[in-house]
């Protein structure tokens, strides 16, 4: 019998405290309300292209690339038979002390697909891991230059880094840091950049907010700069609901952060890989960062894969010690998985040879007027985007935070497209691989689904 057939109908036997079918109780689920969940479980058992197979038989049209990482589209057949090929050959290999070619020629690879003067990769196995990792190294570059009073981190408020205890630090959702209780010390957040007032509706970069960046130089002058070791920000901040950094702002950053010696970290977990019609944000942008972190899109989310990319200079300060030593006492079991190398360079060679970012860039401006043409719906507040990234910001309902979206995001699998809400936000971010009817089809369900779920107050 299929695992599937195992779900509970609404007769079926449920556990006695929880009410939760004991086929579905162990699995204690991430960010999932376990208990809602389980009385009505909604489970994918295939996907393919721009498309899951749910158990109940559906089909839906995967408008947020799994977990906005799917980028390529599932089961990429590049990227499956690079992995089928790689397990025949070798299965795991350690790169402490020793190593495998595959992740020597992945990190040239990476090298090269960055901006310039990034040259060196290191390898971990996911987001959050990857942010950790760049704080690490951040804090051990200044001391490898005899620099070790600089011990500060500068987050962002709403930003969100993952969820190791450096990036719950530096990021900026409250309930996940309140969760925990004392985070790390010495760490401190600039304001976050959503400003309904002043950008509501904007296109791509909103025009209002640069002012932003020069709360960077309030907080250096309050902590004193030479304290200070980096700031991270997430360049169009995504699991916050998708805010577009305002025109010039990382500019800005970049100019304070070289005036005071202190690092710039962009974590691009999200926006890398093609999400925004560029290689990289730093690209879009035209700033590079010191430090770039990278997961999702690297392998196309086929298996768990991140890395920081770092500028030269940071490499080679770790350089200059004995020969013979560990430059860095830090690593993975995992790093440089060989699987998850072969996955890495497939999906490199789809976003490439088969012009996928390319073809996003091309696409970007249908996707922006395509979901700019819900405004005016009822409970519609705001619609951002850059690339094919997209939030739609609904009406708060006055029975809790995130509802509405979460209304919304419900009708859209019924009708066929599996959209994702953050907050109030409806976000969007579809496999480059979508074409202009998939979109009409995304921004056709979306405008029925606000319609079915509008209440008079919207
Ligand atoms: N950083 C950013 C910007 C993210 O969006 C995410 C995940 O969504 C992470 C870090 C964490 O990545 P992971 O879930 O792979 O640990």
């Amino acid at each position: 019998m299929a695992f599937a057939d195992t779900l509970p109908s609404s007769s079926a036997a449920a556990a006695p405290t929880t009410g939760i079918a004991p086929s579905l109780d162990a699995f204690w689920m991430p960010f999932t309300p376990n208990r809602k969940f389980k009385q009505s479980p909604r489970l994918i058992v295939g996907g393919e292209g721009l498309h899951y197979d749910l158990a109940d038989g559906r089909r839906v049209l995967d408008a947020i690339a799994g977990l906005w990482c799917v980028n390529a589209g599932h089961r990429n057949p590049r990227i499956s038979a690079a992995m089928k090929a790689q397990i025949d050959v070798l299965d795991y290999a350690s790169n402490f002390q020793i190593g495998h070619p595959a992740a020597f020629e992945l990190a040239q690879r990476l090298a090269r697909f960055a901006p310039e003067g990034m040259n060196h990769v290191f390898f971990t196995n996911s987001g959050s891991e990857s942010v950790d990792t760049a704080l690490k190294i951040a804090l051990a570059y200044h001391r490898a230059r005899g620099d070790a009073g600089r011990y500060r981190l500068i987050g962002r408020e709403r930003a969100y880094h993952g969820v190791g205890f450096g990036g719950i630090s530096v990021g900026g959702i409250g309930r996940q840091r309140s969760t925990f209780g004392p985070l790390l010390n010495g760490v401190d957040h600039l304001p976050h950049t959503h400003d309904l007032v002043r950008n509501a509706f904007s296109r791509g970069e909103p025009e209002h907010g640069i002012d932003k960046a020069d709360a960077l130089e309030a907080l250096l002058a309050l902590h004193d700069a030479s304290t200070v070791a980096a700031v991270i920000v997430e360049p169009v901040a995504g699991s916050t609901g998708v805010l577009p950094p305002p025109r010039g702002y990382l500019k800005r950053l970049r100019e304070i952060c070289d005036r005071h010696g202190v690092l710039l970290i962009f974590d691009e977990v999200i926006t890398g890989f093609g999400r925004l019609g560029a290689n990289f944000a730093a690209d879009l942008f035209g700033v590079t960062p010191d430090i770039i972190t990278a997961a999702k899109g690297l392998t196309n989310g086929a298996v768990p894969m991140g890395a920081v990319l770092m500028r030269d200079a940071i490499h080679d300060a770790f350089m200059q010690g004995s020969v013979g030593a560990i430059e860095l006492s830090h690593g993975y079991t995992y790093s440089g998985h060989p699987l998850a190398c072969a996955a890495a360079m497939a999906t490199l060679d789809a976003y490439t040879e088969d012009g996928l970012i390319a073809q996003a860039a091309a696409l970007s401006p249908f996707f922006e007027d395509a979901i700019h043409g819900l405004r005016g719906l009822p409970g519609v507040i705001d619609i951002r985007n850059t690339g094919l990234l997209g939030g739609i910001e609904l009406q708060a309902w006055a029975d809790g935070p995130g509802t509405h979206a979460q209304a919304v995001a419900q009708q859209c699998v019924e009708l066929g497209v599996l959209v994702r809400s953050v907050g109030d936000t409806i976000a969007l971010s579809p496999p480059l691989t979508i074409g202009r009817e998939h979109i009409e089809q995304i921004v056709d369900a979306l405008r029925t689904a606000i319609a079915q779920t509008a209440r008079p107050t919207d």
